[in-house]
């Protein structure tokens, strides 16, 4: 059996929220994608609708272990890791390894299978961030022990291991800081703040808003982070891009507009603000702007729509499973 003349990518964390839009565009695009999860925090039902595809193949896999595949490989996209902080308070130490040991073994396989590897690092190594909007050059301001320490120091580490592969043994590689993106397949109970609205919209509950909701996020829709995503993959840039939407709102103010947005009746109740919660975070895409011609395209009202349409359109069997998915006996080392 001759090799597939096709593109080879590897997609980890393929059946989370990212990693699933990943594959449907790889697959888009005329790839062949081997998909690769753990299924902690990831759902098949992500990636169940492409099953049937030939140029589709999933192993399921922790990425912590030695990762083989057979045949060739062209690119790999590193996107296993819980990414909320409700998910790094149940399974810490998975979260630090996915970051740190996970990237170490793919960068090992595209060195040996001389692939191009981009690497997921998020907005979250800026950590509370004292310069604002955060542009690439700044380096950020990390509680390294608090409660975002497993996730943030390990995907510094992630940026660090990634540069040194690069420098040391000329790997090709692609580092994407993600900022807050949102759509469809999000998991209702990740504790994030659009999940966590659009549940208590569907179930009639008040909305809960952290701190006095002066705090700042700035969302991007996720078809718009997969295209900033693709064309970094495809770009020749080594040093880490910001991808993410600039448009900046404080979270009472957001509150506001889910509530007119899904036209209900609720209020908002205000609770404590958790440990380490930055106050604010919006990417300087100009970088992103110059050298890869890329620049969100949908609103957040437009955004949101088509979000809270896909959680009003699952089956009552699908939203049980996205508002009750339990993972923490997966905490064992
Ligand atoms: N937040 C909130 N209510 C919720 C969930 C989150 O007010 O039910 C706030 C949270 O404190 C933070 C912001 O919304 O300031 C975004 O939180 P998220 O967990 O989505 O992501 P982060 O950007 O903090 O990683």
């Amino acid at each position: 059996m001759g090799e597939s003349k096709k593109n080879r990518v590897l997609i980890t964390g393929a059946a989370g929220f990212l990693g699933s839009h990943l594959c449907d565009r790889f697959i888009a695009e005329g790839f062949e994608v081997i998909a690769m999860d753990n299924l902690i925090t990831g759902d098949l039902k992500n990636i169940e609708h492409l099953f049937e595809k030939k140029e589709f193949h999933f192993y399921h896999h922790d990425v912590t272990k030695f990762v083989h595949v057979p045949g060739k490989v062209d690119y790999i996209l590193h996107f296993a890791s819980p990414a909320s902080p409700i998910d790094y308070l149940k399974i810490p130490i998975q979260t630090l390894k996915v970051g740190s040991l996970g990237t170490h073994n793919l960068l090992g396989l595209a060195k040996e299978k001389k692939a191009r590897i981009l690497i997921a690092s998020t907005s979250e190594v800026y950590g509370d961030p004292l310069v604002h909007p955060q542009s690439e050059d700044y380096y950020g301001n990390v509680n390294t022990i608090g409660p975002r320490g497993v996730y943030d120091e390990a995907k510094r580490f992630q940026e660090s291991i990634t540069m040194a592969y690069h420098r040391f043994h000329g790997l090709e590689t692609r580092i994407a800081r993600i900022f807050n993106t949102y759509g469809p397949r999000m998991r209702l109970n990740d504790g994030r703040v659009i999940p966590a609205f659009m549940g208590q919209a569907l179930r009639g509950e008040d909305l809960t808003v952290f701190g006095d909701g002066s705090q700042t996020r700035s969302f991007c829709y996720v078809e718009d982070q997969v295209e900033g995503l693709f064309r970094l993959l495809m770009s020749d840039y080594s040093l880490p891009v910001n991808i993410g939407n600039p448009d900046e709102i404080t979270i009472l103010d957001f509150a506001e507009e889910i509530i007119k947005l899904t036209d209900t009746e609720q209020k908002i109740i205000f609770k404590s603000l958790p440990k380490d919660d930055p106050l604010q975070r919006q990417p300087d895409i100009s970088l992103a702007k110059e050298i890869l011609g890329w620049e969100p395209k949908v609103s957040r009202q437009e955004g949101m729509k088509k979000t809270f349409e896909y959680f009003k359109g699952l089956t009552k069997e699908e939203l049980y499973r996205s508002e009750h998915k339990d993972f923490s006996a997966h905490n064992r080392r």
